[in-house]
């Protein structure tokens, strides 16, 4: 009877002590260090068992195990992006993934000095405030502006569409006064030639709080204007000449041109501070 409840006893120790290393596996090394302590200074409260203490070895590779499988399943994503797909291109550039948009829709129509359109012309338009625009926006427009004077803040509609022709007068008039092309002294458009001024999509608009003539970036101290530029993309708009975008728009920065790409479209632009090039880049438009 005396072996068996020695044999008994070794067995509640060990059973005892694996316990003890189990529950401090996770704990971090100091609780490890314990752990060994608390098992040894336990050992000798049982005399007959001290093969017991031999025990912190198997928990110690139990140890050893456990922090492995954590670090390896992290990189998994990563590989499953298309380095040529929106999110793929985006996420090289550290921005989150665009949103699912087709970019030969209408509300992408790119006009810069290096994408002409040509002599296109909106499929029908709309006047509002006396000017015209691409009807598909006249809804949005309506909305943001509406939404602009319950501020209490004027705003008028300076110029929406021009055709080709209107451009083609205007270049010709404004070149003479910034000779030889249209630029300003930083090589920036002032005027685009005909077929490449965002105007004859009739998707935007200068907006000003009064009639101002010229417009310049005094526009942007303007409570309407930092207002708008705050909130137009909740009605699909977006500033479109930033002031630190000069390089990539090639245009000077316009705190009066308003331009209509959607709500998704725009609140991805906005929320990440790029331009329209730079968003239809990652869609893979260059
Ligand atoms: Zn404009």
């Amino acid at each position: 009877m005396r072996v068996i409840r020695v044999l008994l006893g070794i067995v509640l120790l060990i059973v005892f002590a694996g316990y003890c290393y189990f529950s401090f596996v996770s704990a971090p090394k100091a609780a490890d260090f314990e752990a060994g302590q608390t098992a040894e200074t336990a050992a000798p409260q049982e005399t007959r068992a001290p093969e017991a203490t031999a025990q912190p070895a198997p928990a110690e590779t139990a140890a050893e195990e456990t922090p492995e499988p954590t670090p390896e399943p992290t990189p998994t994503p990563e590989p499953t992006l298309d380095p040529e797909s929106p999110a793929g291109r985006a996420a090289a550039l550290g921005l989150p993934a665009p949103p699912d948009i087709d970019p030969t829709s209408w509300e992408f129509i790119l006009a810069n000095d290096t994408h002409s359109i040509g002599e296109y012309a909106p499929p029908e338009l709309e006047t509002l405030e006396g000017q015209k625009f691409d009807s598909r926006i006249v809804q949005a427009m309506k909305d943001m502006v509406a939404d602009t004077r319950a501020q209490g803040l004027s705003v008028y509609l300076s110029s929406g569409y021009r055709s080709f022709g209107d451009q083609q007068y205007l270049y010709n008039k404004k070149k003479a006064e910034y000779p030889p092309e249209g630029k300003d002294s930083n090589g920036r458009w002032i005027v685009l030639p005909p077929g490449t001024s965002e105007h004859q999509t009739g998707l935007c608009c200068d907006i000003t709080y009064i009639y101002v003539n010229p417009k310049d970036r005094s526009l942007a101290n303007t409570p309407m204007f930092q207002y708008m530029s705050q909130h137009c993309q909740e009605f699909g708009f977006i500033v479109r000449y930033p002031s630190d975008k000069e390089e990539t728009t090639m245009v000077m920065y316009e705190p009066w041109h308003f331009r209509y790409v959607g709500v998704e479209a725009a609140t991805y632009i906005a929320e990440n501070g790029i331009c329209l090039e730079e968003f239809l880049q990652l869609y893979g438009i260059e």
